[in-house]
């Protein structure tokens, strides 16, 4: 008898849901503090900052495919940046006000691990820069 219950997130896929035990364990301490705490890397100090590799990044929290390098450019600001995501039912856009500010943070629709925030000056033809921490991704090469 299947008594497994999943949850549903925006686009009404099933969630990955893990306890906050099993995500100590599979995440390190850095990913962790982003994915599951809402951190943010020290600008220029994440991995991908500077990447020019071509691939797919994917949620280091479940794998979910995210951004692409071809919409990955340098916006000078010590996190990757992206102008639009590979998917855009793999991403969940909510509003978020801590920090005294108005932010749109975006997090992993498969998970709900916090990835980083969307901003409305993005170079691309979406007029959007999705600010992105180094630490919730994975890159697969091409
Ligand atoms: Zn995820």
């Amino acid at each position: 008898m299947n008594t497994h219950i999943h949850s549903q997130n925006q686009t009404g896929r099933p969630r990955v849901e893990k306890t906050e035990r099993e995500w100590r364990e599979q995440l390190t301490r850095d990913q962790y503090n982003v994915l599951r705490g809402k951190g943010t890397e020290p600008p220029f100090t994440g991995r991908f900052v500077h990447e020019k590799r071509s691939g797919t990044y994917r949620c280091a929290g479940c794998g979910a495919e995210l951004f692409s390098s071809e919409t990955k450019f340098d916006s000078g600001t010590g996190w990757p940046s992206f102008t639009e995501p590979a998917d855009r039912a793999n991403v969940e856009l909510l509003e978020d006000r801590s920090w005294g500010m108005r932010r749109i943070e975006v997090n992993c629709a498969a998970c709900g691990g916090h990835l980083g925030h969307v901003f409305p000056d993005g170079p691309g033809a979406t007029g959007e820069r999705y600010c992105i921490n180094s630490c919730s991704l994975e890159l697969n090469e091409h």
